[in-house]
Formats: C-alpha cells, sequence, structure tokens
C-alpha cells in the first residue's frame, strides 16, 4: 500500500501488520530488559526500519519522557527529511500519548498505526502509579494541528495485551 493508492493513510496492509507485530515483540523484549512493555518503530515510504525503540520511563537509566514512540519519533528525525517523515509510518504496541502524539506531530512523520487503545491500556494498568494513562486519544490531539497525521488502530489488541497482562500488579 503506497500513499498514493492510499492517500488517507488509513487502509491497513499485510505490510502494516507485519510491522505492527514487530513492534508487539519489541514491547515484549523490553519487559526482558526490565522496562515497560512498551515499544514502536518508525518505517518509511519502502517499509524499512529507520528507528525503534522500547519503553525507558524509569529512572535512573531513563527518565519518564522517554516513552518508546517519542524516542522512536526524535530518532527518525534525526536520521531523515521532512520530505522523507511525512511518508514514514510510526507502529506503535499501544496509542500514543498525548505527549507522544506531540512529538510524532512535531517530527512530522505522517503516519501511525497503532495496536491497543489508550482505553485498552488503562484496563490492563488499572491506575498503576508507574502508568497513569492520559485518557486524550491521539486522534484528539492531531486533530488541533495544522498538519495532517493520518491513524490507523485499534489493530491485533489481543497480542498486544499479551506483554502486560499480570505486568502491572
Ligand atoms: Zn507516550
Amino acid at each position: 500500500m503506497t500513499r498514493q493508492s492510499d492517500p488517507a493513510g488509513t487502509a491497513l496492509s499485510r505490510r502494516d501488520l507485519d510491522l505492527l507485530r514487530q513492534s508487539i515483540a519489541l514491547s515484549e523484549t523490553s519487559k526482558a530488559r526490565g522496562r515497560h512493555p512498551f515499544a514502536a518503530l518508525v518505517a518509511d515510504e519502502a517499509g524499512k526500519i529507520v528507528a525503534s525503540a522500547g519503553n525507558n520511563s524509569m529512572p535512573p537509566e531513563g527518565d519518564p519522557t522517554q516513552h518508546a514512540e517519542l524516542v522512536a519519533a526524535a530518532m527518525a528525525a534525526r536520521a531523515l527529511p521532512p520530505e522523507a517523515l511525512a511518508q514514514c509510518t510510526l507502529y506503535t504496541s499501544a496509542e500514543p500519548c498525548c505527549m507522544c502524539a506531540g512529538a510524532i506531530y512535531w517530527t512530522g512523520i505522517g503516519r501511525v498505526v497503532y495496536a491497543l487503545s489508550e482505553h485498552a491500556l488503562l484496563g490492563l494498568t488499572g491506575n498503576h502509579p508507574e502508568n497513569p494513562t492520559l485518557s486524550l486519544p491521539c486522534r484528539e490531539v492531531f486533530a488541533r494541528g495544522q498538519r495532517q497525521v493520518a491513524v490507523v488502530g485499534p489493530v491485533l489488541e489481543e497480542e498486544a495485551a499479551k506483554p502486560h497482562v499480570g505486568f502491572w500488579k
């Protein structure tokens, strides 16, 4: 699926599912490294991964702003010019929070595909002190912008939920 055949960017291709599954697998890796089970990657128009990151929000190694999507978006923005970023898609195991949606917007990444919705994530985390989710869908953040960001999700929520089961206790 190219942005030419799908200008709105809202159709889901086999490659999208493959890259989204890779982000879910990375969220498992993140958990195995003792971090929160979140991960994101950015792929260019051809589907080549240009950046990927797991969550790193726990001190002392990380800090609370180092959500996977924000880190991956920043890495992509240092690697690619704006025209290329506009053709990129960020794949994430869970819906970007408003901070990360802001980072995606400001880096100019043109499209987001997410697995778990913020709402489903809240169901998994409860009001855990390490992840007090913000109930603000990324679509609402992007809707306030002057540049369009296409959003697809939730997709593969059951697969994406697995790394979270039993984690937030
Ligand atoms: Zn975030």
